[in-house]
C-alpha cells in the first residue's frame, strides 16, 4: 500500500444544456494512493502539472442526443495534460519521466489505459508546449474517435494551423488573408505563418485587450472590410456561423476557405445557424473544405522540422494564458466561450 493523499478532482456537476456556466464544474477532494492497484497491470499513475483548455471539452460537457460522446456525470472530467510519472506497471513508462496526453482534471490520476501517453522528447522546449504548440495525436484507438465531430475534440493548435493553412489554403506569396480568433490558440499561429508566406494579413478579436494581436471583430464587421479593398483570397475560419456569412461577401475569384472549427456553433450543435449567402462561394469559385488534423499525421514530422528551429530561434512567438491552480481551470474553460483568453489558454497544476 502506497501513501494516501488528497486530490483535488474537477468534476462534471450537470449536463450543459444550452450555454456553459460555471456551475457545471465542481471541485471535489477525494483520496488516492500513490501507488498503482495490485490488479492494475499496464498503469500509470501520474501527477498532473498542466492541463490543456480546448474548445471542444464544452461538446463533451453535454448529454448528447447526437451520435457524440459524453463526460460522465458527477466524475472528473479529462483532456490533454502533461504530467510526471510517479508510478508505472507498464513496460513503456518509467517513474519519474514526464509524459503527455490524455489525463484526467485532476491533480494525481490512474490511467489505465495508457494507449494514448507519450513521452516528452525534447526537454529543451517549454512542457507546456507539448500540450500547445506541438502536440499531435493520431485519431486511431482514440477513445474519443466517434464520428466527424473529431474536429472540435482534438486540441493540436500548432499541427492545425500548420495543416489548415499550408494544405488548405494554398498561400501564395503577396495574397490576403483573414484569420478569425486571431488571437487564441490556432489563430495567432495562423497568422504568423501567413507572414512567413509573404502575405498581408489581418486577424480578427473580440476585445480591445486582444487587439495587440488584432482588430476588434465588431470593428472589423464595422467598418465593412475596409482593410481587404480587394477582396479577400484567404479565410482560416475558426468561428462559423455570422463570421463566416460576412466573409463570404468579401472573398475574391478563386479564393480559399478553411473550415477549422465552428466556435460559435458549438453551444447550438442541435440548432446551428444558417449560412444565407452561399451563392458568393459559388459565383467567385471559391474553394471551401472542413479539415481534421488527426488525419494529417504524417505531416508531424515536416511540421517539427519548421516549427522547432522557429521557436528555438524566437521567429515566432506562441502566447500561453496560463491560469494558477486545478481550483481555476471551471472559470478558465467558462472564460474560453466567452473569448477571455489571449493565446493558449491552459492550467498550470505544478510547476
Ligand atoms: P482559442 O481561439 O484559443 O479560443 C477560442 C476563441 O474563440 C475565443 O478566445 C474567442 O475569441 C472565440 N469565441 C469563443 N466563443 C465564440 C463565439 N460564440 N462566437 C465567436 N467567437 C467565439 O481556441 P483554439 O483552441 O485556438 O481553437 C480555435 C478553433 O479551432 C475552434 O473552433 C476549435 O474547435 C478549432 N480546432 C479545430 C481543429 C481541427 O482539427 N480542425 C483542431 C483544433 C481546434 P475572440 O473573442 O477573440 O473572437
Amino acid at each position: 500500500m502506497g501513501e494516501e493523499i488528497s486530490n483535488k478532482q474537477v468534476i462534471l456537476s450537470n449536463y450543459v444544456k444550452t450555454s456553459v456556466k460555471e456551475s457545471d464544474l465542481s471541485l471535489r477532494t477525494s483520496k488516492i494512493q500513490l501507488k498503482i492497484p495490485s490488479g492494475c497491470d499496464g498503469a500509470v499513475l501520474v501527477k498532473n502539472l498542466y492541463l490543456s483548455i480546448d474548445p471542444f471539452i464544452l461538446v463533451l460537457m453535454k448529454n448528447q442526443e447526437l451520435d457524440l460522446p459524453s463526460f460522465t456525470l458527477d466524475s472528473p472530467i479529462y483532456g490533454f495534460g502533461v504530467s510526471k510519472v510517479l508510478d508505472s506497471s507498464h513496460p513503456n513508462f518509467k517513474t519519474g519521466e514526464l509524459v503527455w496526453g490524455f489525463t484526467g482534471w485532476e491533480e494525481y490520476n490512474l490511467i489505465k489505459d495508457p494507449d494514448q501517453l507519450f513521452k516528452v522528447q525534447d526537454k529543451d522546449l517549454p512542457l507546456s508546449y507539448f500540450i500547445g504548440i506541438l502536440e499531435v495525436m493520431r485519431c486511431t484507438n482514440l477513445r474519443l474517435k466517434i464520428n466527424v465531430f473529431r474536429v472540435i475534440i482534438l486540441g493540436m493548435p500548432g499541427m492545425t494551423a500548420y495543416v489548415g493553412f499550408f494544405k488548405f489554403c494554398s498561400p501564395k506569396k503577396g495574397e490576403t488573408v483573414y484569420v478569425s480568433a486571431a488571437s487564441g490558440a490556432v489563430g495567432q499561429l495562423v497568422g504568423q505563418f501567413a507572414k512567413i508566406a509573404g502575405c498581408y494579413v489581418v486577424g480578427s478579436a473580440g476585445s480591445k485587450e486582444k487587439s495587440a494581436f488584432a482588430l476588434m471583430k465588431v470593428d472589423l464587421l464595422k467598418i465593412k472590410f475596409r482593410y481587404f479593398p480587394d477582396g479577400i483570397d484567404i479565410y482560416f475560419d475558426n468561428v462559423g456561423g455570422k463570421m463566416l456569412e460576412a466573409v463570404l461577401n468579401s472573398m475574391r475569384l478563386n479564393g480559399r476557405v478553411a473550415l477549422c472549427g465552428m466556435i460559435s456553433q458549438y453551444n447550438s450543435l442541435e440548432q446551428p445557424e444558417g449560412v444565407h449567402n452561399l451563392i458568393n462561394a459559388l459565383v467567385k469559385q471559391v474553394h471551401m473544405e472542413g479539415f481534421f488534423t488527426s488525419d494529417h499525421y504524417h505531416l508531424y514530422p515536416k511540421f517539427l522540422e519548421m516549427v522547432v528551429p522557429l521557436i528555438k530561434e524566437e521567429k515566432i512567438t506562441y502566447v500561453e494564458d496560463i491560469a494558477e491552480g486545478i481550483e481555476s481551470a471551471p472559470g478558465a474553460l467558462f472564460g474560453l466561450y466567452s473569448g477571455r483568453n489571449v493565446g493558449k489558454l491552459l492550467v498550470v497544476v505544478r510547476e
